[in-house]
């Protein structure tokens, strides 16, 4: 992998972090936004991250000060990709969006730049003919919060080339991510194949009346180690991404059980505005819900 130059494109929740991390780890980073204003946006985030890589992961001064030198900024597609070994796709999760920015973009990359989305639930086969370079196109997906939650899942689709998949897994590596590929396709990659179905069954054991969240959460806990059960993780991800999730799935199906889900999850938090940490009450209260107390699993 001999990437030097990568551009971001989309500075909202994801995009100015994947580009902080990655001028942090030395590369010239350009990011592309539609407007001027949403970039100056993302340059006021960025003095709040700096705090955030000092606290969590002892970044120095000198450290952020060479970040910020490894970044720039441009509203003007062309001159964002016009040197790209690498571009980054962060625009919203939208496919309309991102066949019209793909479009756009398959027009003015130079041949050699490499095309990786960061959708959480679109697959890289469904844009791979609009890129233009179908082999040169894969999935590079990150969580929230990229500096602690350092996952990097590297999906490609049937025709995207072995060398440009290889490459993408070290450059994940070159920024610091734990890099976790994917032999093939699969919605929802790694982690959300496991985790959703966990919060979801979850959620059934609650609204059937089988045991009460705290139950539930101890017994995961206490069992398999882990230091945090379902409804613990659903505060975090935040109780509107689950109900919006169910609320898909229940409208496609006759299933009592997720129409019940969705009834209750509405009732019980997202009338009560009880979204999570976010909204400091969920399942649990916060800064100090009771699976963290130290008599919890006693
Ligand atoms: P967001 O809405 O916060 O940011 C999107 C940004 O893209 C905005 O700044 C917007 O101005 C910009 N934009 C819109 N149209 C554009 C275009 N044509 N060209 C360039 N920029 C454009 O969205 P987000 O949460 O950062 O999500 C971006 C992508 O990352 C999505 O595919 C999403 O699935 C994925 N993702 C999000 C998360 C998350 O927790 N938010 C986690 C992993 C992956």
């Amino acid at each position: 992998m001999n990437y030097k130059n990568i551009t971001i494109a989309g500075s909202g929740v994801l995009g100015y972090q994947i580009a902080f991390q990655t001028a942090f780890y030395g590369f010239n980073v350009t990011i592309y936004d539609i407007t001027d204003a949403n970039l100056e946006k993302a340059k006021t985030k960025f003095n709040t991250l700096s705090e955030a890589y000092k606290r969590d992961v002892n970044a120095t001064q000198k450290q952020i000060d060479s970040t910020f030198k490894n970044l720039s900024y441009t509203s003007n597609l062309a001159e964002a990709v016009k040197d790209a070994d690498l571009l980054i796709e962060a625009v919203p999760e939208n496919s309309k969006i991102k066949i019209d920015f793909y479009q756009k973009l398959a027009k003015v990359a130079p041949k050699k730049t490499v095309f990786a989305t960061n959708s959480s639930t679109l697959l890289p086969s469904q844009f791979a003919e609009v890129t233009g370079r179908p082999s040169q196109f894969l999935a590079l997906h990150f969580a929230n919060t990229i500096w602690v939650h350092n996952t990097a899942e590297i999906m490609g689709h049937a025709t995207t080339d072995s060398k440009v998949f290889n490459d993408v897994v070290a450059f994940a590596k070159a920024i610091g991510m734990l890099a976790l590929p994917l032999h093939k396709e699969q919605p929802g990659y790694i982690l959300n194949s496991l985790l959703v179905p966990l919060l979801s069954a979850a959620t059934s054991l609650l609204v059937n009346d089988i045991a009460d969240t705290e139950t539930i959460d101890k017994t995961w806990m206490k069992a398999t180690g882990a230091p945090v059960g379902p409804f613990g993780i659903l505060d975090v991800v935040g109780i509107t991404t689950a109900y919006n999730i169910d609320k898909m799935a229940a409208d496609k199906t006759e299933d009592p059980l997720k129409i019940k889900t969705v009834k209750y999850l509405k009732e019980n938090f997202i009338d009560k505005n009880k979204l999570g940490v976010a909204t400091s009450e969920g399942f649990y209260k916060y800064p100090n819900p009771t699976y963290k107390k130290p008599d919890f699993l006693k």
